[in-house]
């Protein structure tokens, strides 16, 4: 629903917030921080600062709405759902266009910022179908798609205890890994780490274990998105991966970016979801909605950054890897919940879902450097003549996305940012 809230011309007292790249007042995504010699608690991103959320409700602001802010996680305020989401969104969006109250903000850029919510499970899909193509031409050029690809949303369960908010470094993982041409497999450091560019779906309400999720409910239990780096080690996960799957390939970091940009926020960049060749199975039943195909997919442009510790030396600005699309994920955000919920299996408030890797058709539009590099045959040369295959110990590596749209104000999620550190 488009409201008053999505305004361009919407006035803001806060310096700098207007044209902000990814936090005009438009968008009000919201999180959890600490100022400087606080303790956590829940903020929105504006501009350049944070909105404090406990100092405005013990200003007697935002109609008690923020209450539930008030609290580690942003849980207690999520799964109350859309319309309080929506409530709170009004108030906040009428107090940042109203008289400036400055003591109500701090320096983004002074503060740390936390997990946004509990993170008691996270969810990995594979729902990039470009990038599942590309990476099954690597392993299997005639069939590059299992049969079931185009049947269901793919996935595994992550790891929940390592993912971390942007701006924690990461350390290379150690692990088992073996090359085509070793006869044996030998422990030490990752030497083939990548990133995978993602987008992460934050669960708001929970869902009963056994309870039907007719998928027309399914994105009223997604409290909003963020961007997700799935950093994968992938000599290890090539040695570990039969029978099973991903396992310490994958479980040693995942890095999100902090704000959660709600549904109301994105409600301008809703898109339909591409057609589907008409080769491709109708999907069954239970992951088929008319109104979630008609505007459950998400208009959005993500991007992959690198900068090297040779690069930083240099002063140089960071080098884009790859821009590709959201609208390039065979499934939607709706879908990939109700497949979850299909079997019976509960979600709860704070759960993490990945959406896959998301590269487009095109060349430039990798979203990993598996891709990129053809499995790390064709290292990939970037400004200032290094090159990479995989990652090297001081890369950091950002991913950024935004949603553009005519008329409307342009807003983002913000960095998502890790620097590699070398292995233990
Ligand atoms: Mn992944």
């Amino acid at each position: 629903m488009i409201d008053e809230t999505h305004d361009p011309a919407l006035p803001c007292w806060v310096p700098e917030a207007a044209g902000h790249p990814d936090f005009p007042i438009q968008n009000l995504p919201l999180g959890i921080f600490s100022p400087p010699g606080g303790t956590p608690r829940g903020g929105v991103a504006i501009g350049g600062y944070i909105l404090d959320l406990g100092a405005c409700h013990a200003a007697g602001l935002l109609d008690g709405l923020a209450e539930a802010a008030i609290d580690l996680t942003l849980d207690a305020l999520l799964t109350q759902g859309v319309a309080a989401r929506r409530a709170l969104r009004s108030a906040v969006s009428r107090l940042l266009s109203g008289p400036s109250q400055p003591a109500l903000l701090h320096r983004a850029t002074e503060c740390s910022v936390h997990l946004p919510m509990s993170v008691g499970d996270y969810t990995d899909f594979y729902a990039g179908i470009h990038h599942a193509t590309n990476v099954g031409r690597l392993l299997r050029a005639d069939v590059p798609l299992t049969p079931n690809y185009k049947w269901m949303p793919l996935g595994y369960h992550g790891r929940a205890s390592t993912v971390r908010p942007s701006g924690a470094p990461l350390r290379r993982p150690n692990g088992q890994r073996k090359r085509a041409t070793d006869a044996e497999p030998s422990f030490g450091p990752s030497r083939n780490l990548d990133y995978e560019l993602e987008l992460g779906i934050w669960i708001g309400t929970g869902h009963a274990t056994d309870a039907p999720m007719p998928i027309g409910e399914a994105a009223s239990h997604i409290a909003g998105f963020c961007l997700l780096n799935d950093w994968s080690a992938r000599d290890i996960q090539g040695w570990e991966y039969q029978p099973l799957g991903p396992f310490l390939g994958k479980s040693f970091f995942t890095t999100i970016s902090p704000w959660i940009v709600t549904p109301e926020a994105l409600a301008p960049f809703r898109a339909a979801q591409p057609t589907r060749p008409t080769d491709d199975p109708q999907p069954l039943p239970y992951l088929w909605d008319e109104a979630d195909q008609a505007g459950g997919a998400l208009g959005l442009t993500l991007e992959i950054w690198i900068r090297t510790a040779a690069m930083r030396a240099a002063g140089m600005p960071p080098h884009r890897l790859a821009r590709s699309s959201a609208l390039d994920l065979y499934w939607t955000p709706a879908q990939l919940v109700a497949h979850h919920a299909s079997n019976g299996c509960n979600l709860r408030s704070g759960d993490l879902l990945g959406s896959g890797t998301i590269s487009s058709a095109t060349q430039g539009s990798e979203g990993s450097l598996l891709e990129l590099t053809r499995g790390g045959r064709e290292p990939f040369a970037l400004a200032g003549g290094e090159s990479r295959r995989f990652l090297e110990d001081g890369d950091e590596v950002t991913l950024t996305g935004h949603a553009v749209r005519d008329g409307f104000a342009t807003i983002g999620f913000g960095p998502c940012v890790g620097t590699v550190l070398s292995a233990a």
